[in-house]
């Protein structure tokens, strides 16, 4: 079930420093991709069907499509490291276990869309993981592998780290462009028709750190190789996390399409302590909720949690066993988000913090029906009317617990 290509040099020791990543295969991806074109580059990165494992799943090589070539302006690549999701916590581990995957996989990205300048945007709290990726880049740099020319080749590639201030609404990728551009980190309002993103007035591409990391093997193996794990439509590999009530916490790489509760018995070793499992979020924080009872057709892909009304997120799945009481997740949840709303839609500046004292009013004893009617509206309240995609996240937290543990919430009122 485990199929390593980006978590391959995890357990090597010292596989961060560049004599041992370069000892056990990186970089040697490149030779292959400067004999090829950057348009022969994005073809191989769309053909192989590679999605964005941030939490969207957009097509990688759809996105780098809408970077204009020629462009009479630069262009510029940027990394997504603002990992904020609760429950999510697997860029980490590439940014520790191996950074020079990451490098490498910039450098074969930002060739592909003829950028000669990548930031890496990481998480504030990280302060281990942007000392640890800083080092490599410096590493990469005296090494001739990042600079003038990457390993004596006709090509320039700075990488300049930026360290977020660890709000997670910058982990939105419109928000961290405002937020390195040096403004409050504020969404952006979308654009109707399809186009890059934009960075200081030059067309950018966004990707999360796991994306990246996971070009390299795109580039040396070919596109068929990565098609043949996973799914037709989601391809390859993703890291999986597990946290919560089960046996073996941790970060696992896996193909697209395992059974989610055959991950779970096999890989996580099943429920800690042999309880039951009672819900389980299937990416992170912002995923609707799923019974227990309701996984056992569900695969990790895409496609399957969709269908199962929920989705992928990010892949970090939290277990909560049978002692878990519903209310108080939510609280829990409301607590977060309430605190990390941006503040500039008034539906999620006031909705969210509205659903965490009514929450609160409820989970305390206080509550009415009315109180819960009340909540359960606020859920239109936040959906669909605000210029990001937190305050639906909030929306499906409150329609999915509350629908699905209907009880627990209702003991709670009078
Ligand atoms: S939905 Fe919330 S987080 Fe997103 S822009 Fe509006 S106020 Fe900010």
């Amino acid at each position: 079930m485990i199929q390593k290509i980006v978590s391959k040099n995890f357990d090597i020791a010292d596989s961060h420093t560049l004599k041992v990543a370069q000892a056990n295969g990186r970089y040697t991806s490149l030779d292959t991709l400067f004999s090829m074109s950057a348009k022969e580059v994005v073809n191989e990165v769309g053909k192989s069907g590679l999605r964005g494992k941030g939490g969207g799943g957009a097509s990688a090589g759809d996105k780098w499509n809408l970077i204009p070539n020629p462009s009479d302006k630069p262009t510029y690549l940027i990394i997504n490291a603002d990992e904020s999701e609760p429950g999510t916590f697997k860029d980490r581990q590439i940014l520790e276990f191996d950074p020079h995957l990451l490098i490498e996989g910039i450098i074969c990205s930002s060739y592909a869309i003829n950028a000669h300048h990548a930031y890496i945007y990481i998480r504030g709290e990280y302060v281990f993981w942007a000392k640890r990726m800083q080092e490599a880049i410096d590493e990469a740099y005296a090494a001739g592998i990042l600079g003038a020319k990457i390993l004596d080749h006709d090509y320039a590639l700075d990488i300049t780290l930026h360290r977020g201030a660890g709000a997670y609404i910058c982990g939105e990728k419109t928000a961290l462009l405002e937020s390195l551009e040096g403004k409050r980190g504020h969404p952006r309002l979308k654009p109707k028709g399809k186009e890059p993103e934009w960075f200081y007035g030059c067309p950018a591409v966004v990707n999360n750190v796991e994306t990246i990391a996971s070009v390299p093997y795109i580039i040396k193996e070919g596109y068929e190789a990565y098609r043949a794990f996973g799914t037709k439509q989601s391809p390859g590999t993703m890291l999986f996390g597990m946290s919560g009530h089960v046996e073996h916490p941790g970060i696992y790489e896996i193909p697209f399409g395992v059974g989610m509760l055959d991950f779970i018995n096999q890989v996580g070793k099943g429920v800690k302590d042999g309880r039951k499992l009672k819900a389980i979020i299937p990416g992170g924080s912002s995923c609707a909720v799923l019974r227990g009872d309701e996984i056992e057709d569900i695969t990790l892909d895409y496609e399957s949690l969709k269908q199962h009304g929920s989705s992928l997120g990010t892949g970090g799945m939290i277990l909560m066993d049978d002692t878990v009481f519903m209310p108080s997740v939510v609280k829990n949840l409301f607590e977060f988000y309430h605190h990390e709303s941006c503040g500039q839609c008034t539906p999620c500046r006031e909705g969210v913090g509205w659903s965490d004292k009514l929450m609160g009013k409820i989970l305390d004893g206080h509550g009415t029906k009315k109180d819960l009617d009340t909540l359960i509206s606020l859920s239109d309240v936040l959906n669909g009317k605000t210029i990001c995609v937190f305050a639906p996240s909030v929306a499906f937290i409150i329609d999915s617990y509350i629908s699905k543990f209907k009880d627990e919430f209702y003991s709670l009122v009078k």
